[in-house]
């Protein structure tokens, strides 16, 4: 059984007990933290920074960033999803907001390159044979 140092007598206690059996001093992190893993994963618990940037960039490319936020929000939807599938199961949030960045910045930069394929078909008509 894991032994534990008592914060006030250093005498060693197990880290079952609820109080020192030497100084009855409480050990309430040990007492009340039935569950300290699941405990300490819901509170390190973060949504990757990463994915919120993507989805901004996002939609941010279709309104007042085009290309450029398209193109930021490819990338960094790409390391959100790195680092969600580095991370500890669950102990990142934010993969969806990856995937909504990464589809809507495709998304653009496909319409982009359609747009601009287009354009240089109407431009350059007579330099384009098939
Ligand atoms: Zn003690």
């Amino acid at each position: 059984m894991p032994m534990i140092l008592c914060p006030a007598c250093s005498h060693q206690v197990s880290d079952q007990a609820t109080s020192c059996p030497n100084c009855g001093h409480p050990l309430t992190p040990y007492a009340t933290g039935s569950q300290p893993s699941s405990l300490s994963a819901q509170n390190s618990r973060t949504t990757s920074a990463a994915a919120i940037i993507s989805l901004v960039c996002g939609l941010l490319s279709w309104c007042v960033l085009p290309v450029i936020g398209a193109v930021a929000a490819v990338i960094a939807g790409h390391i959100a999803r790195a680092e969600i599938r580095r991370a500890p199961a669950d102990s990142i949030e934010g993969d969806g907001m990856a995937i909504a960045g990464l589809i809507l910045g495709w998304a653009h930069l496909i319409l982009v390159v359609l747009i601009v394929a287009f354009v240089i078909l109407l431009m350059f008509p007579h330099n384009v044979h098939f």
